[in-house]
């Protein structure tokens, strides 16, 4: 859950100010020893703080941005620079966990082995649990010289008080959708359906491209297709519980969610920003009914999300046998 190594971390289009902002501070040595970078998934968070992180490292940057030449280039480049850390849940876990946190704190506590900057991205922020802020608030409260703390998070109210306030906040909004198509365009294959690619990533342009990349859109037409086939009589509910079983059900209930939300949207503010089938599927529902739906769905995400462990078939089954509850008209 990383990008080091590989090629130099290109500025995205959409977070000039963002660059200017970080800019400004270093080149009056105002930089701080934290920052928290907040903003939705998969507007390009962790390609700011890498591409950040070397430039602040690089003995030549040049243009706000770095060489790609010089020695500690050379260690980004290879992912090895031995004074950038990056954080994140070990497998299996979701969350960041207090152990991690106090090698963090003791490796900030060293000098640096480039005599440069040491830096560490923490993501995604909001998993450290209260054990593990709470080990990193030393950090926050006594930093040492030349250090830079990156906090990335999806979700920032989730994160504790104390350490919000003692982060400066960068926020990274979703960009416009004309700035996604944009680049988003100049990142696949002629031919990729890219509108089609941003709707179903909520206008997240990273996101977008990770569907594309994991294959993800035959998948959820996959899956809308199913859900469609099941409102319409022709899939049973404990059959489409055993197909979704096969996929991470996190993953499909929140498309579900999205999928739900847009429907509502549509209803609510009359956008027609849903396709064809699900419109008529959806145009004689008392919005109520998709309302009660939807939170339905979102108190599943929610107990998968905090780890209780629910009899997913049973639970995958109310659900699609309320679906169709609500649905069938
Ligand atoms: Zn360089």
């Amino acid at each position: 859950m990383n990008l080091a190594g590989g090629p130099l971390a290109i500025k995205l289009p959409w977070q000039q100010q963002q660059w200017q902002r970080v800019d400004d501070l270093f080149q009056h040595n105002k930089l701080p020893h934290a920052l928290l970078l907040a903003g939705p998934a998969g507007v390009g968070k962790q390609r700011f703080a890498l591409a950040l992180a070397q430039y602040l490292m690089c003995e030549s940057p040049q243009q706000g941005m770095a060489c790609g030449q010089c020695r500690q280039c050379g260690f980004n480049l290879a992912g090895t620079h031995p004074d950038l850390k990056w954080v994140t849940p070990e497998e299996k876990s979701k969350h960041i966990k207090i152990d991690q946190v106090r090698a963090l704190v003791e490796s900030l506590g060293q000098t640096a082995q480039q005599a440069g900057y040491k830096i560490c991205i923490l993501l995604p922020a909001e998993t450290m649990n209260i054990n593990s802020a709470n080990a990193l608030l030393k950090s926050l409260e006594e930093p040492a010289a030349n250090t830079l703390l990156l906090l990335l998070t999806d979700a920032p109210s989730q994160l504790l008080p104390t350490i919000r306030s003692r982060c400066q906040r960068i926020d990274f909004p979703l960009p416009s959708k004309q700035q996604s198509l944009d680049w988003l365009s100049t990142h696949v294959p002629a031919q990729t359906p890219v509108e089609a690619l941003l709707h179903e990533s909520a206008n997240r342009p990273l996101a977008a491209l990770a569907l594309l990349e994991n294959e993800g859109m035959e998948r959820l037409q996959q899956w809308s297709q199913d859900y469609l086939a099941l409102i319409a009589g022709q899939l049973s509910a404990l059959s489409l519980a055993e197909k979704w079983l096969e996929y991470d059900l996190g993953e499909v209930l929140t498309w579900l969610s999205r999928k739900l939300s847009r429907v509502i949207a549509g209803h609510v503010a009359g956008a027609i920003d849903v396709d064809e089938n699900w419109q008529q599927l959806t145009a004689s529902v008392n919005p109520q009914s998709l309302f009660n739906l939807l939170d339905a769905v979102n108190e599943l995400v929610d107990k998968l999300n905090r780890g209780a462990n629910p009899n997913r078939q049973l639970a995958l089954e109310a659900l699609l046998l309320e679906s169709c509850d609500k649905l069938r008209s």
